[in-house]
């Protein structure tokens, strides 16, 4: 068996994408809101029905243009079971992060422990739909309302997840998509967020394109956050086998499902009822096992198969914030133990199943 990694991007085949940036060469148009991202744009308003989306060149800055476009200045209600972008990008556009503990099921900010968390310096909430699972959306946005603040979701890893045939894209006030190489659906680079109102969205395609409203007017002070042509053209070609894609997703996940599910000691992920996932991680959570989560990644790498501890650490034990009020893995004991136990498996589309055989059998030898 050679290296097998936990993820693998996916690709179309290289004459399609040869056809589909042909034009740029008559147009010599390669970036600054093209044909191909118009074209995008488009699709994806389709794909993840919401009629305000713009593309940003990746999830990242996507973020921080939307914290900049709600002008949030203060606190921020977060969870530090995330990747590191979701923290940095509050701390970077100058708001304080405040960490909600998660739901050990979900993984996802437990909005039981939301509201007591809320003080007079709370400026929004910022839910991940981490590993695709959705957030509880409603509990959220109901604590939301009662204290009039502004919903933004990470949902970088939500793409082509729907609840009840109600896409990801549509909770909250806003909601951030990636388009990273290791991503569901990516762009190599790439981002988008998807927002409620057209006064936002212009603020956004003002803020990447360095605040320039008009050829006479830059109302704001914007950065670079455009999406190329070359990286929208790749998203035109893979999102049309994305369902193709899901489906050999699904197959991979469901095959892990069948050796894993009722292992004492293991917690694997569970798919609610009416949930349309995207199988973007296959997360299992040792506990209790007869190896313990360092044991059995470390027992996977002697076999060349490199699982992730994703979410490991916490974004709130980083060492760039240690020392600092506020950030102590022990003020969120769920997430804390979750991190320490649980390792995200290899899943993606071309993954062959007998591969997945191999690897349950190394973890249940
Ligand atoms: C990938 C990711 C991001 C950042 O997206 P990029 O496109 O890589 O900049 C943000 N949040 C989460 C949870 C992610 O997984």
């Amino acid at each position: 068996m050679s290296v097998i990694n936990v993820t693998r991007s996916s690709m179309p085949d290289f004459a399609e994408y040869c056809e589909e940036i042909r034009e740029l060469w008559d147009s010599h148009w390669l970036t600054n809101m093209g044909v191909k991202h118009k074209t995008l744009e488009a699709a994806l308003q389709k794909r993840l029905q919401c009629e305000y989306l713009t593309l940003f060149t990746n999830g990242h800055l996507a973020l921080e243009n939307l914290i900049e476009a709600f002008g949030l200045h203060g606190e921020i209600i977060t969870t530090p079971f995330t990747f590191a972008s979701t923290t940095h990008a509050i701390v970077r556009c100058g708001c304080t992060p405040v960490f909600c503990d998660i739901d050990p099921v979900s993984f996802t900010l437990d909005p039981k422990k939301l509201e007591a968390l809320i003080t007079d310096k709370t400026v929004a909430i910022l839910p991940v739909h981490v590993y695709g699972n959705l957030c509880d959306v409603d509990a959220i946005d109901a604590i939301a309302k009662r204290h009039d603040l502004p919903v933004l979701y990470d949902a970088a890893h939500a793409f082509g997840v729907e609840r009840d045939g109600v896409s990801a894209a549509c909770f909250g006030d806003a909601a951030m998509f990636s388009f990273h190489a290791t991503k569901v659906f990516n762009t190599i680079e790439g981002g988008a967020v998807c927002c409620r109102d057209a006064q936002t969205l212009q603020r956004l395609c003002d803020l990447k394109n360095f605040g320039i409203h008009g050829p006479e007017s830059t109302p704001y002070v914007g950065g670079n956050a455009k999406m190329n042509e070359f990286c929208a053209a790749m998203g035109l070609c893979n999102l049309r086998h994305l369902d193709e894609e899901l489906e050999k997703r699904r197959k991979v996940s469901e095959r892990y499902d069948e050796q894993l599910a009722g292992v004492p000691g293991l917690q694997i992920n569970r798919i609610p009822d009416g949930v349309r996932s995207n199988y973007a991680y296959y997360p299992v959570v040792f506990d209790g096992y007869r190896y313990t989560r360092d044991e059995v990644y470390a027992l996977l790498a002697e076999h060349d198969v490199i699982a992730r501890k994703y979410f490991y650490p916490l974004t709130n034990a980083f060492e760039c914030y240690r020392g600092q009020p506020g950030f102590d893995p022990k003020d969120t004991p769920i997430a804390a133990h979750v991190a320490d136990r649980v390792l995200t498996l290899p899943l993606y589309a071309d993954l062959p199943l007998e591969t997945v055989d191999q690897i349950c059998k190394i973890i249940l030898s």
